[in-house]
């Protein structure tokens, strides 16, 4: 059938284009004639989505649906850019030569998952500024925007903190003391009043049943008096006590309650959301805007995990786990009646708000899955791992590998024999052999006429992989550059000459190897020290020197086994758990500042031995604020007054790095015997004769820190000491804190206790390891779902490497969505 101008598509389209035509016209001189449009272009909308129609078409009209939302409270501007934009769709559609028929739709195809131009829709709708919302004028936009709340999304991700259930309020005299509980009444009487010399305000109210007081110690008596009258009517929530035979709760959370509020389900007769305060917007203001964004916005948003999978474990759907959450139909857990009976009611359980964890978690999962598999897919290089170098290497090597070392390297030699490229990481405390390991998989690289380069966070770190290196370089016949930002230009350009035609085999470098004027002849390996001080970026970056080389990262910060699965969550791990053999564990203990004394003659002690030592400080230079020893300071008065018999010296981060390395050298050249510092020697360095180390105000650091700072002692075959020096005497806490260090050496375990102590952030490393962030997971908590999440992801991967498959339709998008802006995500493809 031809059509015409009366086909029902082209009818349909006609009808929706008169208005906009006519508003437009004479320079939208008409625009403020326009009347819901918004309800006319959907309903037009779906009716043409009805018809038979191409593919192609139903983006086009699916775009069109929903342009019009919240077109009244637009600006002018805004309205014209909508109108035109509608106006641009619509001369795409080629109206007149769309074939159309109607066709009955089996109910199963409305239910498909959106695909993406739908979801790019949603999105699109999701990111709708506040201000341009109903009822959120610019003033309010800016109370939310200081609590990082820009679009209606975020708000529907401000997530209640408790609930209250409000359907039937206990009497006053059915309040129970010690439990949380809402309960309701009038205000009777208020004012100050003192108890002895201080001052509290105090209101009573009562129910006809009893009398609650309600008593503030912190409060502005104008504001109070403001806010609250005789007469008026509140719902309070707090824990019950009672004084003087009477029930009270100090410092409630109110509500008025004014005229028509209880036949008002927001607020009444229903398990209310609470939120946390944002600006001093009043709780039922802030329920009322939070529950029109829910009611309008909830049905928008699509989540990643796919419908079987929800099914299996349960889950609701994320478009209703937010509407849930929002506004209940489940119960959610209430406080506790009972004081000490659970604590904290467990929220996250509550199964709308684990669906909302599994969601993000799954999300996570699913990129780092695609991020993963997008590597094993790549061509790299397969090496042909006999190497007559290697062995080489181990023959002249004066010790045999540990087992441990033993095993990542066969490790690393299956990974480099495979056709795609490596992508693993060496986790392994200081000390544990890895530079080795390391060396040995580029001499295989090296034999397969590919180049290697190793960066190092440091230059005194690169220059100690390039000493410990390039004497075995030698006699193996291998050229090895140090390549650091000290070079001059002369020397600088030769080398990358070097680099270039390909005579350099192994680069050892800072940040200097990623400059854009780095270039190789045949990068085959890239291996990065201390992972954890470079971001992805600049991971990224060197990669990018070679075409898809091997990558191996090398780390001495052991991370939680709960949390290398996100932060590493791409890479595969080997561990090197073992110390190479005749290593003594370093002796630590915690003293206090009142044993100074004894712990400089421990000091002492080592240095008449011929030992050196480290004296570690938290900050450089004395500041005000900070009643820190301060290391400058320190390292003046230990020469001076304690150790004048001894060159003491100072190293800290902000000297210029030749001067860092001049000192470095002497230290290690045992020309100086007390190396005063800040924490920059806290990656690395290696003097096998620094016997002894003091951490001063060793409460301000990690645990996993000190750690990594008390692996540069033990590093030869004498007796080593680490002392924690306590600062200004701490809590309890603090010292119990400090003691796991005494009890053990285990890099993981320090890190496990580290992760419980102070969370995931010192790990994550905010946003360097270039994760999204999370709106709902606690990591410490939601381990287990993230097990599992995990599971799902990669196994959902496994049968379906691309997302292709229709029940994974606009999955890729959404999980590209969450992601956005994180660098390598353009390899997610
Ligand atoms: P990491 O980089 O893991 O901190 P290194 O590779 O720097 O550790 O090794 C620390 C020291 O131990 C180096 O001096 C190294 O030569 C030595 N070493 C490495 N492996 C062994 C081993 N299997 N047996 C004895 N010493 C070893
Ligand atoms: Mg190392």
């Amino acid at each position: 059938m031809e059509s015409t101008a009366t086909d029902p598509f082209s009818q349909i389209i006609t009808t929706l284009l008169k208005p906009l035509i006519f508003a437009s016209k004479d320079n939208f001189a008409h625009l403020s004639a326009i009347k819901n449009i918004a309800e006319l272009t959907q309903n037009l909308c779906q009716q043409a989505l009805r018809l038979s129609i191409s593919d192609g078409t139903m983006r086009r009209v699916r775009e069109l649906q929903n342009i019009f939302v919240g077109f009244d409270s637009m600006t002018v501007d805004q309205k014209k850019d909508k109108i035109t934009k509608a106006m641009e769709i619509i001369e795409g559609l080629k109206v007149k030569g769309e074939r159309s028929m109607i066709k009955t739709l089996t109910p199963n195809t409305l239910h498909l998952s959106p695909d993406f131009e739908e979801i790019k829709t949603r999105v699109s709708r999701l990111s709708t500024p506040l201000r341009a919302l109903k009822g959120i004028g610019t003033k309010l936009a800016e109370v939310f925007r200081k609590k990082g709340l820009e679009s209606a999304e975020d708000i529907l991700y401000w997530l209640p903190i408790r609930y209250e259930d409000r359907r039937k309020i206990k009497k006053i005299s059915q309040l129970r003391f010690g439990a949380k509980e809402v309960a309701s009444g009038e205000i009777m009487v208020m004012g100050e009043v003192f108890y002895g010399r201080r001052k509290i305000f105090e209101m009573s109210i009562g129910d006809g049943s009893g009398f609650l007081r309600l008593k503030w110690f912190n409060y502005k008596l104008p504001f109070m008096k403001r806010r609250y009258k005789i007469g008026q009517r509140l719902i309070v929530y707090g824990e019950v006590g009672i004084f003087g035979g009477q029930k009270d709760i100090i410092h409630p959370d109110i509500e008025i309650i004014e005229d028509g509020d209880e036949l008002d389900s927001l607020h009444f007769n229903a398990i209310v959301p609470i939120y946390s305060q944002i600006g001093n917007i009043h709780q039922k203001t802030l329920r009322k805007i939070i529950r029109n964004i829910v009611d309008e916005y909830s049905s928008q948003v699509v989540g990643p995990v796919p419908k079987d999978i929800l099914k299996r474990y349960s889950l609701l759907d994320l478009s209703d786990a937010i509407a849930e959450v929002h506004r209940p139909n489940m119960t959610p857990p209430c406080p506790p009646l009972e004081k000490g009976g659970g604590g904290e009611f467990n929220l996250r359980d509550w199964l709308p708000r684990k669906s909302l964890i599994f969601d993000e978690l799954f999300c996570l999962e699913t990129g780092l899955a695609l991020k993963k598999g997008n590597t094993e897919k790549k061509d790299g290089i397969t090496f042909s791992i006999n190497s007559k170098l290697v062995e080489d290497f181990v023959k002249i090597l004066p010790f045999k590998l540990t087992a441990a070392q033993d095993r990542a390297l066969s490790e690393i030699k299956r990974d480099m024999a495979m056709p795609h490229p490596m992508n693993r990481l060496i986790q392994g405390d200081v000390g544990s052999g890895k530079t080795v390991v390391a060396f040995i998989a580029s001499l295989i690289a090296i034999e397969n006429n590919c180049q290697s380069a190793i960066m190092a966070p440091t230059e005194i770190l690169a220059e100690q992989h390039y000493l410990n290196i390039h004497g075995y370089a030698e006699s193996l016949g291998i050229k090895v550059a140090l390549l650091t930002s000290n070079l001059t230009k002369s020397e600088r350009t030769t080398i990358l000459n070097c680099i270039k035609n390909g005579d350099i085999n192994l680069a050892i470098g800072t940040h200097a190897l990623i400059q854009e004027d780095v270039e190789f002849n045949k990068l085959g390996l890239v291996i990065i020290d201390e992972q954890h001080r470079f971001g992805v970026v600049q991971r990224a970056l060197l990669k990018k020197k070679g075409a898809n080389p091997d990558i191996l990262v090398m780390t001495a910060t052991p991370i939680p086994r709960t949390l290398a699965m996100t932060v590493y969550g791409d890479l595969d791990v080997s561990v090197i758990d073992e110390l190479p053999p005749g290593r003594k564990p370093v002796k630590t203990k915690v003293y206090r500042e009142k044993d100074r004394e004894q712990v400089y003659n421990i000091v002492k002690n080592e240095l008449t031995q011929g030992r050196q030592a480290y004296i570690v400080y938290p900050i450089i230079e004395e500041s005000e604020e900070l009643d820190l020893k301060d290391a400058t300071k320190m390292s003046e008065h230990l020469q001076k007054d304690i150790f004048p018999n001894y060159k003491v010296n100072l190293l800290h981060g902000r000297m210029k790095a030749e001067e860092k390395e001049k000192i470095m050298k002497a230290f290690k050249a045992q020309d100086i015997n007390i190396l005063v510092s800040t924490t920059v020697i806290e990656v690395g360095i290696d003097v096998p004769n620094a016997t002894v180390m003091v951490i001063e105000h060793a409460e301000r650091f990690g645990l996993s820190q000190l750690h990594q700072l008390r692996g540069r002692v033990g590093r030869g075959g004498y007796e080593s000491y680490c002392i924690l020096l306590a600062g200004r005497v701490g809590s309890l806490d603090t010292y119990q804190r400090l003691k796991v260090m005494e009890d053990t050496n285990d890099g993981f375990k320090i890190a496990e206790e580290d992760l419980k102590l102070r969370g995931p952030g010192d790990f994550l490393g905010t946003r360097q390891s270039g994760l999204p962030e999370f709106r709902v997971v606690n990591l410490l908590t939601d381990a287990s779902l993230l097990q599992k999440a995990r599971e799902e992801a990669f196994k959902m991967l496994k049968n379906d490497p691309n997302l292709t498959l229709k029940e994974h339709a606009g999955l890729k998008e959404i999980v590209k969505m969450r992601w956005k802006g994180r660098m390598e995500l353009a390899e997610i493809g």
